[in-house]
């Protein structure tokens, strides 16, 4: 080797040195409580650690009427009536399993109607919409005359559907009195492991008759299942309530 070339390669390695040390680890500063262990289900249908199993396939008594509900093979049969939490909940992740009847009859809304309602007032529609159409708004995965799901991922007719839904609750002004909006809700629909909804903010109440508008309501609010008449299955579902970590700047 030259005596140039020795003295090139050492000044190379001189820039990297310098280059290294001249680096430094950028660091918020702000303090993060640890995250918990949280121990996922074996697999996608199994409730985590910390999850709430709102229904395990053998009893409905976390829920207002379930008595009403036919229960048998590890699932219930949506009859009598809509069914309510007993619980309420603010912000969660909610899984939830449903069959639309394989026996198919009617057609548009009337097949394999049934819905899970967030917070009591906002519908994910749980429709038949395999092969049976009806308004956009309207069909599987929407949020009900707000938006419809972004794609169609619906399985046949008896097939076991999931939905894992994020939701976010909205905050109004307690104070005020008129419904004052401080933050909107915020729905995300996974449907069979396909995104339908993206953290779709919601315009107020998702009903039949009228215009969405939001009403006044306490963060935390039961979850209900709707009874349209069809003979829907529904099993598996749980619950996890989530917050954000908050971290806090030392002074
Ligand atoms: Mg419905």
């Amino acid at each position: 080797m030259t005596k140039t070339r020795t003295l090139l390669l050492l000044a190379i390695v001189a820039v990297g040195v310098m280059t290294a040390l001249a680096q430094k680890e950028y660091k918020s500063g702000i303090v993060f409580p640890e995250p918990a262990v949280v121990t996922p289900g074996k697999t996608d249908h199994e409730p985590p650690s910390d999850a709430v199993v709102l229904f395990d396939g053998k009893d409905l008594s976390k829920w207002k009427g379930g008595e009403k509900w036919e229960i048998k093979d590890g699932y219930a049969v949506v009859k009598g009536g809509d069914i309510t939490t007993k619980d309420s909940f603010g912000d969660y992740q909610l899984h939830i399993e449903f069959a639309t009847p394989e026996v198919v009859k009617g057609s548009g809304q009337g097949r394999g109607n049934s819905g899970v309602f967030l917070a009591n007032r906002y519908e994910v529609q749980v429709l038949d919409s395999f092969d049976n159409k009806t308004y956009f708004d309207g069909q599987c995965g929407s949020l009900y005359k707000q938006t419809p799901p972004m794609v169609n991922a619906c399985r046949k007719p008896g097939e076991w559907q999931s939905y894992d839904i994020l939701f976010t609750a909205p905050r109004f002004d307690e104070g005020a009195k008129d419904v004052k909006v401080l933050k909107p809700g915020y729905v995300t629909v996974i449907h069979n492991g396909v995104c339908v909804q993206n953290h779709f903010e919601l315009l107020g109440n998702t009903n039949y008759d009228k215009p969405p508008a939001y009403e006044k309501h306490p963060l935390k609010q039961p979850i209900r299942l709707q009874n349209h008449g069809d003979l829907v299955k529904y099993r598996n579902i749980w619950i996890r309530e989530i917050k954000p970590l908050e971290g806090k700047k030392p002074q």
